[in-house]
C-alpha cells in the first residue's frame, strides 16, 4: 500500500500489506482479547477511553499533519477533526455507562423483568479516507467501550492514518487485541467478514461498497450499521437570514474539499431571494483561498485523488452538456496537484450527475423554486437521504417542513453536522443504523431480556 500526497503527487509512505496469515493471527487475538474485555466493569473501560482522548489531544498536530499529507485535507480542518476526536472520546467516557445502564420493564406481579446490554465481539470497521481519524473515533470509541473489539479495514490511500489509531489505543493503555488495524485491499473484506469470530460489521463509504458489505452480512445474519453517501439539500426560504444562510452554505459545501457525505449539495432556493442569494454565493466562493493544504490560512486543500478529481470534473462537464450554466469554476486548475475550484451550477436539469448523483467535490448545484410545496419535492427527488439543512426565520415553519424532508437528520439555520451527542445516520440509499449518542452505542449490543420469577 502507499500513501501519496495529492497535493504534491509525491509518494510520501509505502506500507506492506497484512498477509491471510496476519489476517489470521489478528482474529485469533482480537477473540483472545474478547473475551477478557467484555468482563471489565466498563468504569474501567470508560477510563481507557478518556486516556484515548489525552492521547489524541498531546499528538494532535503530528495526526493532523499526516491527514492533511495523505489525503489533503487543510490543516486547520484537520487539526478540528483531531480535536473533535477527543470530544467523542470524552462524550463516551463520560456517558457509556449510562447509556448502557439496565432498563426495567412494567412486569407482572412477583416478577422482575430487565434489559441488560452484552457485546457482540469482534466488530468490522470498514471505513473512508474522507475524516480519516473521526469515522474510526466515531465508531471505536461507543463500540469498543460497550465491550466490543474493533478490527480496522480503512481506505487504502490512508494507510499511515490507520496505523497512527492503532497506536491511540496502545498508547491510551488498551489490551493487546482490543483494537487492530488491518492493512488488506477491499478484495480482502469479505472473508473477514465471512469469518465465524467476526460478529458485525459497520461500513462508511460508498452505496457500492455498502451494498457488498451488506449482502456477505447478510448472507452470514450479522448486523450492520452502513453510514453512505448523500446529496443534501440545503433550503433558503424567503424568510431566510441571507448573511447566515450564504457564510454557512459555504461551508457546508466547500468543508473538507467538499468531500464529506453531509455536505450541502443541492442548494434549493426560493425565487423571492434567488437571484441575491447565487449573487452572494458565488461572490462567497471566489473569494476562497486554494492552495497548499498545510497552510493555516487555506480553505480548500487539493482534492484527495487525481482520479476522483477526474470523475468529479466529468460529472461537471455532463450536467453542462446537459444544460447547465457554470457561474464560476467548472475547470480544473492549472496546479501542480488535484485542485479543484468551488464551482456553481444553475439551470440544472433533472437526471444529470449534478442533480442525480453525488458530488464529492466543492461544486453547488442551485435551483430555483416559487414555494414551499415545490422546495419539499426538489429536496426528497434524490434516492438519498442523509441529511437536510433548513433556511427560515420561522422556528416552527421549519419545524413543519422538516417532517416533510425524506433525511436521517433535518438542521433548521444550521448547517447538518454530526456531534457526539446527537444520533446519526441516514435513509434511502444513504444507509442504515444510527452512530453517536445513545442509539449509536446500542446498535451492537445484545439487548437481553432478563426475566426473575
Ligand atoms: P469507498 O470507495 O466506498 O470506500 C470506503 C471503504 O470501503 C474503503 O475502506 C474501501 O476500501 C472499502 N470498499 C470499497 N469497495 C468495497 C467492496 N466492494 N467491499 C468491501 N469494501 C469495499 O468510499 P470512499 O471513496 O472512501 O468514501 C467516499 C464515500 O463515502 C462517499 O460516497 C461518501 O458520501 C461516503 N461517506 C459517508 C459518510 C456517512 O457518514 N454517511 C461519511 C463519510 C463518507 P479501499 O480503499 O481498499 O477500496
Amino acid at each position: 500500500m502507499e500513501s501519496r500526497n495529492p497535493a504534491t503527487n509525491e509518494q510520501i509512505g509505502t506500507y506492506e500489506k497484512d498477509t491471510d496469515e496476519d489476517v489470521e493471527a489478528a482474529l485469533s487475538r482480537s477473540m483472545d482479547a474478547f473475551e477478557e474485555w467484555r468482563e471489565r466493569p466498563i468504569r474501567e473501560r470508560e477510563e481507557l477511553l478518556a486516556n484515548a482522548a489525552g492521547v489524541l489531544r498531546e499528538n494532535k498536530r503530528r495526526y493532523a499533519e499526516l491527514m492533511t499529507k495523505e489525503m489533503g485535507k487543510p490543516i486547520s480542518q484537520a487539526i478540528g477533526e483531531v480535536e473533535k476526536c477527543a470530544w467523542a472520546c470524552d462524550h463516551y467516557a463520560e456517558y457509556a455507562s449510562a447509556y448502557l445502564g439496565g432498563e426495567h420493564h412494567p412486569s407482572p406481579p412477583g416478577t422482575e423483568v430487565a434489559t441488560v446490554h452484552d457485546p457482540l465481539g469482534p466488530v468490522l470497521a470498514v471505513m473512508p479516507w474522507n475524516f480519516p481519524f473521526w469515522q474510526v473515533i466515531r465508531f471505536a470509541a461507543p463500540y469498543l467501550t460497550a465491550g466490543n473489539v474493533g478490527l480496522l479495514k480503512h481506505a487504502s490511500n490512508v494507510p499511515g492514518c490507520a496505523l497512527a489509531l492503532e497506536e491511540v489505543f496502545r498508547e491510551a493503555g488498551y489490551p493487546d487485541g482490543v483494537f487492530q488495524t488491518l492493512l488488506i485491499g477491499s478484495g480482502k473484506v469479505d472473508d473477514v467478514l465471512s469469518d465465524d469470530r467476526v460478529r458485525a460489521a459497520t461500513l462508511t463509504g460508498s452505496g457500492p461498497a455498502g451494498r457488498a458489505v451488506a449482502e456477505t452480512a447478510g448472507k452470514h445474519l450479522k448486523k450492520t450499521v452502513l453510514e453512505l453517501g448523500g446529496s443534501d439539500p440545503f433550503i433558503v426560504l424567503d424568510d431566510a437570514d441571507l448573511d447566515a444562510a450564504v457564510e454557512t452554505g459555504v461551508q457546508a459545501r466547500t468543508q473538507n474539499g467538499g468531500q464529506s457525505c453531509i455536505a450541502a449539495k443541492r442548494f434549493i432556493v426560493h425565487e423571492a431571494v434567488y437571484d441575491e442569494y447565487v449573487e452572494r454565493l458565488v461572490e462567497a466562493f471566489e473569494a476562497l483561498t486554494i492552495g497548499d493544504p498545510m497552510d493555516e490560512a487555506t480553505d480548500i486543500g487539493p482534492q484527495a485523488d487525481p482520479e476522483l478529481m477526474a470523475e468529479l470534473h466529468d460529472q461537471v462537464q455532463q450536467s453542462v452538456d446537459a444544460g447547465a450554466t457554470v457561474l464560476t469554476g467548472g475547470e480544473p486548475l492549472d496546479h501542480e496537484g488535484a485542485y479543484y475550484p468551488p464551482t456553481v451550477l444553475t439551470d440544472v436539469p433533472a437526471g444529470c450527475p449534478a442533480d442525480n448523483e453525488e458530488t464529492f467535490g466543492p461544486v453547488a448545484a442551485v435551483y430555483k423554486v416559487a414555494d414551499e410545496a415545490q422546495a419539499i419535492e426538489k429536496a426528497n427527488d434524490t434516492r438519498f437521504g442523509l441529511g437536510a439543512s433548513l433556511w427560515t426565520e420561522d422556528r416552527k415553519r421549519g419545524q413543519r417542513l422538516a417532517r416533510d424532508i425524506e433525511a436521517g437528520c433535518i438542521y433548521i439555520n444550521e448547517m447538518v453536522k454530526s456531534d457526539p451527542r446527537v444520533p446519526f445516520g441516514g435513509i434511502k440509499d444513504a444507509g442504515y443504523g444510527r452512530e453517536l449518542s445513545e442509539a449509536g452505542i446500542k446498535e451492537f449490543v445484545n439487548r437481553k431480556t432478563v426475566w426473575t420469577q
